[in-house]
């Protein structure tokens, strides 16, 4: 038994450095990858209550040549890290530049909205605005459809500097989303300050509605500050069709989740596109 524990400990070193190893190459590839094309989008479906589809969230990937996919949080995680949160944020936001101006050329899918996820530390530069602004006219595009994802923790450090970009970036036309709602902040008041357009309820509330009386009640309780705050609210991580129906009663505007569709490469959401409004 004691050289057992001995074996799990050496083990566990060895996965310990086996995965800092990881990190660090990873590190020193990011950069090359993200010029090379080894990043991508993918893009899952959003629905409305009648199942309709309504847009599109796009998620970033990263197939790394030896290590194959690397999760989005690990990837956004090792950016930051490296400083290179803004460059991968930029890459996302042109690839969905792109694809919102090819959905605009088209009469069917000119009404569709596309959501791009930013990363607290963006918005925390000095340039954070102009920078994404800057990219967006490059595009010529009705942006009106282009939603940006924030979370709460960008009201971590300076919450007037935020609130003062935030504030630029809808004065300019762009759809703002709260995301992960009721997992961040304790203090509800910055929700009066904050010029946000929509709250996404987080996927833990939504995967626990069915058994869990705590998780209905928040989803409620997030829908009714919602309402009374006038914003559009999102569901997200509906994986099951009983966890849309017991949805249903909180009249929910717009709902996404493996139910619907899996976040998909662009050929496969193109082909979803095509069965959608044929
Ligand atoms: P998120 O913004 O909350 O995105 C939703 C995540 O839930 C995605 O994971 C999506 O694949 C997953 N998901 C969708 N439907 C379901 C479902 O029904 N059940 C479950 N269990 N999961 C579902 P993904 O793609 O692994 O991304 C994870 C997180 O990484 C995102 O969470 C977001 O915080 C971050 N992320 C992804 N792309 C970007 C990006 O381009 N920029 C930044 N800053 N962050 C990103
Ligand atoms: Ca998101
Ligand atoms: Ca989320
Ligand atoms: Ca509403």
């Amino acid at each position: 038994v004691k050289n057992g524990g001995k074996n799990d400990a050496l083990i566990f070193d060895l996965n310990m450095q086996k995965e800092l190893d990881r990190t660090s190459s990873l590190q020193k590839s990011m950069r090359d990858s993200l010029e090379n094309g080894d990043f991508c989008i993918h893009l899952q479906g959003k629905y409305n209550q009648q199942k309709t589809l309504i847009g599109a969230e796009a998620l970033v990937r990263w197939e790394h040549p030896e290590y194959g996919f690397i999760s989005p949080l690990k990837l956004i995680g090792i950016a930051e890290e490296i400083n290179l949160i803004v460059p991968v944020g930029n890459f996302v936001l042109h690839q969905a530049c792109t694809i919102l101006k090819a959905w605009q050329s088209k009469n069917n899918t000119k009404h569709l909205t596309l959501a791009v996820n930013l990363s607290a530390q963006q918005i925390w530069q000095e340039d954070f605005t102009d920078n994404i602004i800057g990219i967006i006219e490059q595009y010529k595009l009705d942006h009106s459809k282009l939603i940006l994802e924030i979370t709460e923790s960008v009201l971590l450090r300076d919450m007037n500097d935020a609130v003062k970009k935030l504030l630029i970036l809808k004065n300019y036309g762009l759809y703002l989303s709260l995301d992960d709602f009721g997992t961040g902040y304790s203090s509800l008041s910055y929700l009066k300050s904050l010029p946000i357009d929509e709250i996404k309820i987080d996927k833990s509330f939504v995967n626990d509605i069915i058994d869990d009386s705590q998780a209905k009640m928040m989803v409620k309780s997030i829908v009714d500050l919602g309402n009374n705050f006038n914003l559009n609210i999102v569901s997200e991580g509906v994986e099951t069709e009983k966890q849309f129906n017991a949805l249903i009663p909180y009249n929910i505007d717009v709902y996404q989740g493996f139910y619907f569709s899996k976040p998909l490469d662009l050929a496969s959401f193109e082909q979803l596109l095509i069965e959608s409004y044929s």
